[in-house]
């Protein structure tokens, strides 16, 4: 993998070139003060050393709300628009890890047309980070899953093409790439202090912390939105009373006491059922199936908590193992 440099006086030129791969959107801060992903029409408007944006990326895949078909005397028609090209900048690594295992899901044996096609769609360019007091990712991995990545030096960033699009964007941006600066060493890549249970078929049962967690959540449900790997959605359907109507798919949330309900039954009814029942299936559902967890450490579930609920402090008092 051959790098090239990118000079930080010469990012605006690179994201012009960005944008002849489709829609520029990257971290940007709201009038409230939100930090999110969205269009970048100025460089001023973008972000390039925030910690993590409130939502992730997940909402470029797996849209909100979005609707799957209309019906209408017994025909129905799925929309017949095509997603459009939009080019992802500074990506964290947590983050598109966090769209490599949305990957495994929704692209795997049963593949999901609409995450398919958004997908394909999708440039992905990372840069590197500084972890927080949130974070606990452990060993990001640069090339995982990107088209191009910015490790970010002194001066600038060491540019890497990681796929054929990053090629692309490499050959595009070529007058402005100069030959790598071995003398502007990128910094390493740094990871939180990356933690996981160490038994992957830990169940922490009789732990008092689910108790003492459920005791104190509110059921809010914005550590499942804010998760870059929760993916829990509903299909519902509103008929009209002219006969039509229409299907839709839309995020859901397993702290939702709804959630578990299935014929007048409700196979979670409390709180501490539904905190378990997430956090296993995190660290103990999907591990597994695939060799991997669907918590890529990000820590937003812990930034955004409104009464501070820790996933750490369960799996240190688990048996699990932190790394510094
Ligand atoms: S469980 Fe929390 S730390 Fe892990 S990926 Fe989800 S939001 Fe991030
Ligand atoms: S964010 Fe905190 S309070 Fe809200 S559902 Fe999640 S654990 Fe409970």
């Amino acid at each position: 993998m051959e790098k090239s440099f990118l000079e930080a006086t010469r990012l605006n030129g690179f994201l012009e070139k960005l944008r002849l791969f489709g829609a520029l959107h990257g971290p940007t801060v709201t009038d409230a003060g939100v930090t999110t992903f969205a269009p970048v029409t100025d460089p001023a408007q973008l972000l390039t050393d925030y910690r993590r944006t409130q939502i992730p990326p997940k909402k470029y895949l797996l849209p909100f709300r979005e609707q799957l078909l209309s019906y209408r005397d017994g025909r129905y028609a799925e929309p017949a628009e095509a997603p459009p090209a939009i080019v992802l900048f500074a990506l964290h690594p947590c983050d598109l890890a966090g769209i490599a295992y949305l990957d495994r899901v929704f692209l795997g044996d049963n593949t999901d047309p609409g995450y398919a096609a958004r997908r394909a769609r999708l440039t992905l360019v990372g840069i590197s980070c500084e972890p927080d007091d949130f974070c606990f990712c452990s060993a990001p991995d640069a090339a995982a899953n990107c088209d191009a990545f910015l490790a970010t030096t002194k001066n600038g960033y060491l540019f890497s093409a990681l796929t054929a699009r990053g090629e692309e964007i490499a050959a595009a941006a070529a007058d402005l790439l100069s030959a790598s600066d071995v003398s502007q060493p990128a910094a390493a890549l740094q990871s939180g202090t990356g933690v996981a249970p160490q038994d992957p078929e830990l169940r922490f049962s009789d732990n008092p912390l689910w108790q003492k967690f459920a005791d104190t959540c509110v059921s809010c449900g914005a550590c499942s939105v804010c998760c870059p790997t929760c993916y829990c959605f509903d299909v519902r359907e509103y008929p009209a009373l002219d006969g039509g109507g229409v299907r839709i798919r839309e995020w859901d949330n397993c702290l939702f006491a709804t959630h578990g309900e299935v014929a007048g039954a409700n196979f979670r009814p409390t709180r501490l059922d539904r905190l378990r029942y997430r956090f296993l299936h995190k660290y103990c559902g999907f591990t597994p199936l695939q060799g991997i967890t669907s918590c890529v450490g990000c820590g937003r579930c812990k930034a955004v908590c409104p009464v501070g609920i820790d996933l750490r402090e369960l799996f240190c008092a688990a048996g699990g193992e932190m790394s510094s």
